[in-house]
């Protein structure tokens, strides 16, 4: 690989259950990846530590020094402060106010970029995936929740502090079920991998998912989307159509979406729909082009997310680039 001075990038992807830090070249190619899990419970200063530790793996799998990186890019859960870098609270890692952007400059001593997850993806595939070259990518990452971000012209699309696009809390059933946020009838109370895998232990309970009896019972833990996926080929029609049913859903907030912003693509991405493409993208088109108008539907490109496990932290690398050619 190219290893002229400050010409890789890192780009690191913090999520609930594992974190990965990717080393790209000048061109943006892999030139090594590192995983680790959260381990969220063990509290703040561990997982800072672990952040830190799979960084340096990193690096070095790569065979370079952190004076061989431009920028550090890190794409995590939100509610975010983008101009300080903090973390305000990421219930999934009982975190509040945590300076990770201070932290890992000042330990590797290059400029570092925090991003929303589902914005560094989005950016991703805007930069190298399905949606390149696109005026207007809408990204929708259904999983835990359903993320959602808007690349119009090359900028991620945010609010006054920080992310937006909270498409996962957007009104589909009017006084429907209770959602994490406290509202109810909300996108994700019908939609989200937990919504679908809590319908589906319910099907298993009245004895119509026997494939998936077998693979997971009603363990809501057990019921993931690579589980899903294969009690479905296993011939689960009561499950097959509760994913049908959410991605119906998921394709009516999308396309009131559409409806406002007439997007060039539409790229869906995460667990979900890498597991079961066909199924919620397909599903999903149907109802997209049923309910936008169809001057914004005619040409409108709606396809699965190219990157794959990568997009996140690609994005954030390309965004830390970004940053760091700006004037
Ligand atoms: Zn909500």
């Amino acid at each position: 690989m190219k290893r002229s001075a400050r010409s890789c990038w890192l780009g690191f992807d913090l999520g609930g259950t594992k974190m990965m830090a990717v080393v790209f070249d000048g061109d943006f190619e892999v030139a090594a990846s590192v995983k680790s899990k959260t381990k969220g419970a063990e509290g703040t200063g561990e997982v800072l530590e672990r952040i830190q530790s799979t960084i340096s793996d990193a690096l070095q799998e790569a065979g370079i020094l952190p004076t061989d990186i431009g920028g550090i890019g890190v794409g995590c859960p939100g509610p975010l402060d983008l101009d300080r870098g903090v973390i305000l609270h990421a219930p999934n890692l009982s975190w509040h106010n945590v300076t990770l952007k201070a932290t890992l400059e000042k330990r590797f001593k290059c400029p570092t970029v925090i991003a929303n997850d589902v914005d560094a993806g989005t950016y991703g595939e805007f930069r190298f995936g399905a949606g390149r070259g696109a005026r207007c990518v809408l990204g929708i990452f259904p999983g835990t929740g359903i993320g959602g971000a808007c690349v119009y012209e090359g900028r991620i699309i945010r609010g006054r502090t920080g992310s937006c696009m909270e498409i996962g809390h957007v009104l589909v059933q009017a006084d429907g079920r209770l959602c994490g946020c406290g509202h109810r009838g909300c996108l994700e109370s019908v939609a989200s991998r937990l919504a679908i895998s809590a319908d589906a232990a319910a099907a298993v309970y009245r004895g119509e998912a026997p494939a998936l009896q077998r693979l997971a019972g009603t363990d809501l833990a057990e019921i993931k989307s690579g589980t899903l996926a294969k009690a479905i080929k296993a011939g689960d029609s009561a499950v097959e159509s509760i994913v049908r049913g959410a991605a119906r859903h998921i394709g009516l907030a999308v396309a009131n979406t559409v409806n406002l912003l007439a997007p060039d693509v539409v790229v869906f991405g995460g667990g979900l729909v890498e597991a079961m493409p066909e199924i919620v993208v397909g599903e999903a088109r149907k109802a997209i082009c049923a309910q936008a108008m169809s001057a914004f539907t005619k040409d409108l490109k709606i396809v699965a997310a190219e990157l794959g496990d990568n997009a996140t932290a690609m994005g954030a690398a390309a965004l830390a680039a970004a940053e760091g050619s700006k004037p």
